[in-house]
C-alpha cells in the first residue's frame, strides 16, 4: 500500500458518502490520487479510522428494516432509475475513470458497458426472487422457499475497475434487499463516490448505499463487525486469503476473488492471425491491469510458436500507448501508480535474469515528453513454467510464450498453476476445444474467445486460489450469495393433524 502523504491543499479532498451524504472526518492520514498520464495530483483520498467506518455499517444498519419492507418491484425500479441515471452521466463517468485509472477512453466505456450490464441484470428482481414453491408435498401440505435479505453487506474493490467491480456487487445486493458499505481502492476513489451519489438521486433511502474510503484499518472493522453480515472481494490473492479467513473466522459469508495468470493455448490448427489478434488486446489493453487478461501463450509446438512471435513482435513494438484522454486510437495507457510501474519494470528485469528471451523488451521504449507512468510492452519467448514470471502475477504489460509439445502437456501446464482465473483455447478442432472445457481446472473458459467474462445474467469467477469461497459474482450465484434462503412447510385445518408425534416427521 503506497505511504501516506501530506497533500497540498490546491486539490480536491474525497472523504466518504455516509447516509446519504458526503462526510469528511479527518483522521490526520491521507493518500495522493495521481492522473497517472501526467503523474499530476488530482484529488487527496481520506483514509476512514475505525469510528468512521463503523459510522458508514450503522448507517447501513438503520436503513435496512425499511429497505427491506420495500417490495422488489419497488427495489427493481431504483434500479431502472439507475441505469437511466448511469446512461445520462455515461461519458463523466468514463473520462473519470481514464483520469483516475490510465485505461484508454474506449476500454473506460467497455468497463461502464459491463457495469451498466449487471444494473439491467439487478432490474430483474421481482423474477429472480421468486424463490420456489411445491404443491402437495404431502396430504394438504404445501412446500415454499424464499429468499430473504442477508444484511449489512460490504464490498472490498481494487483498482482496475472502479466502476465495473463495485457493480458487480452492489445492484444485486441493493435489488435482494440488503443495505451495502463501499470500501473502494484508495488508487481510483472518484467514479465510486460518483455512483452512490447517483444512487441516492434514483430514489434509494439514505443509508442504503454507502462509501468509505480507506485502507487496512477501515477493512479490518468490516470484517470483524458484528453488524456486517456478508463480505465481497476483489483483489490480490494475499489480500484475498486474508479477507476469507478473517471475516469467515467472525461468522460473516464471505466471497473473496484473487489474483490471475490466464493462459491462452493456441493449437496447431487456430487460425493464427486471429490468435495474434486476440493475443494483442487481451494482454496488452488496459495495460495487462486485468484479472481476465492473458499473460502466457501457450504454443502448442515449436512451428506455432515460431509464427506466432514472429507475428507479434511488430506489433507489440508498436502499440499506441499514450494519454487516453487527450490522444484518439490509443491500444493502451500507463500504469496505475509510479509504485506499481517499478513493480512491473522490476518482472521485466527479472525475467531477462531467469534467461527468458526479451523479444521486445518495453523498458526500452522512449515517452519523451511524457510524466506519466508508462511502459512499453513486453514480449517474453521461451519462458519456462519454474520461472517467476511465469507463476507470479505481474499485472502488467507482459506477455510469456510458454512452448509445449502437444494439447496434453498444455492442458497440463494450465491445471498445475496456482491460479484458475481464465483461460481460452484457439483451435478449429471441435473435438480438442469440447474436450478442452471439461478438462481444464479453470473457472472461465474461452473457445476461440481470449477474454471470456460471463454476461451479469451468469456467474463471474475463477477456481483454485483465484476464488476463496464456493460462490461467484453477480448471475445466480450474486442472488444465492446476498440472499438467505427459508423454506416453509405448510399444512393447512383440513388437514391439521391431531396427537404428537415423536417419530421422524414425514409427509405421509
Ligand atoms: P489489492 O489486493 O492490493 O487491493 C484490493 C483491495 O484490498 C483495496 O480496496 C485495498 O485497499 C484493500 N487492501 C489492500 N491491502 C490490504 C490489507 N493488507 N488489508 C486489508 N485490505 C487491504 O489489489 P489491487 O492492487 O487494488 O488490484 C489488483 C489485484 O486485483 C490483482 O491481483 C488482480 O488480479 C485482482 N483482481 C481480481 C479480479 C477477479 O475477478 N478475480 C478482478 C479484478 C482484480
Amino acid at each position: 500500500m503506497s505511504q501516506v502523504r501530506t497533500v497540498s491543499e490546491s486539490v480536491p479532498h474525497i472523504y466518504h458518502y455516509i447516509n446519504g451524504q458526503k462526510v469528511e472526518r479527518d483522521t490526520g492520514r491521507s493518500l495522493e490520487v495521481h492522473n497517472p498520464a501526467s503523474g499530476e495530483v488530482t484529488a487527496s483520498v481520506a483514509l476512514a479510522d475505525a469510528a468512521t467506518t463503523r459510522e458508514a455499517i450503522q448507517a447501513a444498519k438503520d436503513a435496512l428494516p425499511a429497505w427491506q419492507a420495500v417490495t422488489p418491484l419497488n427495489r427493481a425500479r431504483v434500479m431502472f432509475r439507475y441505469k437511466a441515471l448511469i446512461e445520462k452521466h455515461f461519458e463523466e463517468i468514463a473520462q473519470l475513470i481514464t483520469r483516475e485509472h490510465g485505461k484508454v477512453i474506449e476500454d473506460a466505456r467497455g468497463e461502464l458497458t459491463r457495469g451498466l450490464e449487471i444494473v439491467e441484470f439487478a432490474c430483474g428482481a421481482p423474477h429472480l426472487l421468486k424463490g420456489e414453491h411445491s404443491l402437495n408435498v404431502g396430504g394438504s401440505v404445501d412446500s415454499h422457499s424464499m429468499m430473504q435479505p442477508v444484511g449489512v453487506c460490504a464490498g472490498i474493490t481494487p483498482f482496475n475497475f472502479p466502476a465495473m467491480v463495485p457493480m458487480w456487487m452492489f445492484p444485486v445486493a441493493l435489488v435482494c434487499g440488503n443495505t451495502f458499505v463501499l470500501k473502494p481502492s484508495e488508487k481510483d476513489p472518484s467514479v465510486p463516490m460518483y455512483l452512490a451519489e447517483l444512487m441516492k438521486e434514483a430514489g434509494a433511502p439514505d443509508g442504503v448505499l454507502n462509501v468509505v474510503n480507506g485502507d487496512k484499518e477501515s477493512v479490518d472493522t468490516l470484517l470483524t463487525d458484528p453488524d456486517v453480515s456478508a463480505i465481497s472481494f476483489v483483489g490480490s490473492t494475499p489480500i484475498a486469503e486474508y479477507i476469507y479467513s478473517t471475516g469467515c473466522a467472525h461468522g460473516k459469508r464471505v466471497q473473496a476473488l484473487g489474483g490471475a495468470k490466464n493462459h491462452m493455448a493456441i493449437m496447431p490448427d487456430a487460425d493464427l492471425d486471429g490468435a495474434v489478434e486476440a493475443l494483442l488486446g487481451a494482454a496488452y489493453g488496459s495495460a495487462g491491469e486485468r484479472c481476465m487478461a492473458i499473460s502466457v501463450a501457450v504454443a502448442v509446438g515449436d512451428e506455432v510458436a515460431d509464427k506466432l512471435v514472429e507475428k507479434l513482435k511488430p506489433r507489440v513494438e508498436n502499440l499506441k500507448i499514450g494519454d487516453g484522454l487527450a490522444e484518439k486510437g490509443l491500444e493502451m495507457g500507463p500504469l496505475v501508480t509510479r509504485e506499481h510501474m517499478d513493480k512491473v519494470r522490476s518482472y521485466m528485469d527479472l525475467g531477462e535474469q531467469e534467461g527468458a528471451t526479451a523479444v521486445v523488451d518495453g523498458r526500452k521504449r522512449e515517452f519523451q515528453g511524457k510524466n506519466g507512468y508508462f511502459l512499453g510492452g513486453t514480449l517474453f519467448d521461451h519462458v519456462k513454467p519454474d520461472m517467476r514470471i511465469y507463476k507470479e502475477e505481474i499485472f502488467g504489460p507482459v506477455l510469456c510464450v510458454v512452448r509445449v509439445p502437444d494439447y496434453e502437456s498444455a492442458v497440463k501446464l494450465i491445471n498445475e498453476h496456482e491460479f484458475g482465473n481464465g483461460t481460452a483455447i484457439f483451435t478449429r478442432d471441435g473435438d480438442a476445444a469440447r474436450q478442452f472445457t471439461t478438462d481444464i481446472q479453470v473457472g472461465m473458459v474461452g473457445v476461440n474467445v481470449p477474454i471470456p467474462v460471463p454476461m451479469a445474467f451468469h456467474s463471474f469467477g475463477g477456481w483454485k486460489r483465484s476464488l476463496f469461497g464456493p460462490l461467484h459474482m453477480h448471475g445466480p450465484d450474486g442472488i444465492r450469495f446476498y440472499t438467505k434462503m427459508k423454506t416453509v412447510t405448510a399444512r393447512w385445518p383440513k388437514g391439521v393433524r391431531s396427537g404428537s408425534a415423536f417419530t421422524m416427521p414425514t409427509m405421509e
